[in-house]
């Protein structure tokens, strides 16, 4: 067996690449790799994520849906090295996830006569409705019905059908799970295979340094998918003996939506009554994942880090009059980076990869 899906709290095989929770106590399945990461399988002239197809068994290749993804830039600034995920295909990291999900399922919910579901006005919502268009297959994204900006306009412009949930955020999750014919929810936050294509990110980083892996990679956290697909990767590469150590992986957080940092640091968290934040991507105040983020984080020897508005907002500012152009939220993980710096709890001599998660395209801010 090269690989198993499993329940991560009751430890279930789950038998079916579709599901999205356990069959017998509903909690989020992960993906377990039964091989080793083995650097001469990677596929060198391909510089999508699929340069890393070996690495994902339950694929089938005739079947890939790609828009070219992944084998993104990562460009150096001293010892800080800048990941550009905004520059994927629909401008975020999310591509990576739906390029593994959606090339797994969509001749099995073809076959099917049905038609895939997701819950996301932001960034998974564009990329899910991306992918499906390219491979053909109808999707349905649920949000909530107040939703505006060029995220959503992003989603209806690739044609997926718009079903728009009044009540909170978790009603919207609710309404898009529900059992209908024909329906497959391939929701980001709980589905196993989006969360899996995610490792590819840590094997890129790996590869472009040569195999020598930073101190730290800072990256923002709200619904975890990105935190734990990055953690499994590069775990994934030391128990293959492929790196040494894991690096130490930052989780940066707003204040307004800090969840993971406050159960991290054995803190009590209130979520305030509405998200403002200019960080408009992070807004899991009460994640389904968060035990197994938390639980994630410990195993690898993580730190999380809370950042206050006017420093997200110098830091956005910053990147850009650097060159980079990313959303307010990717700034978060740079905001924390600096604090860190001033705080003394880390060092410009360390090696340090930032992730820059999507692109300042679909910011909202208008300059002064
Ligand atoms: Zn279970």
């Amino acid at each position: 067996m090269e690989y198993e899906i499993k329940c991560s709290v009751c430890g279930q095989s789950s038998p079916s690449l579709l599901a999205f929770k356990c069959p017998s106590c509903g909690q989020p399945l992960a993906v377990q790799l039964y091989f080793d990461f083995e650097v001469g399988k990677i596929r060198r002239r391909d510089y999508t994520v699929w340069r890393y197809a070996n690495f994902f068994p339950y694929v089938k290749e005739k079947e890939i849906i790609t828009l070219g993804e992944g084998w993104t830039p990562l460009i150096d600034s001293g010892n800080v090295h800048f990941k550009l995920e905004n520059l994927n295909p629909t401008g975020s990291f999310k591509d990576r996830g739906s390029t593994v999900l959606i090339s797994t399922l969509h001749k099995l919910v073809k076959n099917a006569e049905g038609y895939i579901s997701e819950d996301s006005s932001g960034n998974a919502g564009a990329s899910i409705a991306a992918y499906a268009a390219r491979a053909g297959l109808k999707a349905k994204i649920y949000v909530p019905e107040n939703v505006s900006g060029p995220k959503f306009n992003q989603i209806q412009f690739y044609g997926a059908e718009i079903v728009k949930v009044s009540g909170g955020r978790s009603k919207v999750a609710e309404e898009a799970q529900k059992t209908e014919k024909g329906k497959f929810y391939v929701g980001h936050i709980l589905h196993p295979l989006f969360r899996d294509g995610i490792r590819s990110l840590a094997y890129e980083i790996a590869e472009q340094l040569d195999w020598h892996v930073p101190e730290h990679v800072y990256l923002p956290v709200s619904a975890g998918t990105l935190l734990s697909g990055v953690i499994y990767g590069f775990k994934h590469l030391v128990e293959s003996n492929v790196i040494e150590d894991m690096p130490e992986i930052v989780a940066c957080q707003t204040r307004q939506v800090s969840p993971l940092y406050h159960s991290f640091k054995n803190l009590s968290y209130t979520p305030p009554e509405r998200v403002t934040s200019i960080a408009d991507a992070l807004v899991s105040v009460n994640p389904p994942l968060l035990n197994l983020m938390v639980e994630h984080l410990r195993e690898a020897n993580g730190d999380a880090v809370m950042v206050e508005e006017d420093e997200i907002f110098n830091a956005f500012i910053e990147l850009a009059r650097k060159g980079f152009f990313v959303e307010p939220s990717s700034a978060v993980a740079y905001a924390a980076y600096k604090k860190q710096l001033k705080n003394k709890e880390a060092s410009k001599d360390d090696k340090t990869v930032i992730i820059l998660t999507g692109t300042g395209l679909k910011t909202m801010l208008k300059p002064n």
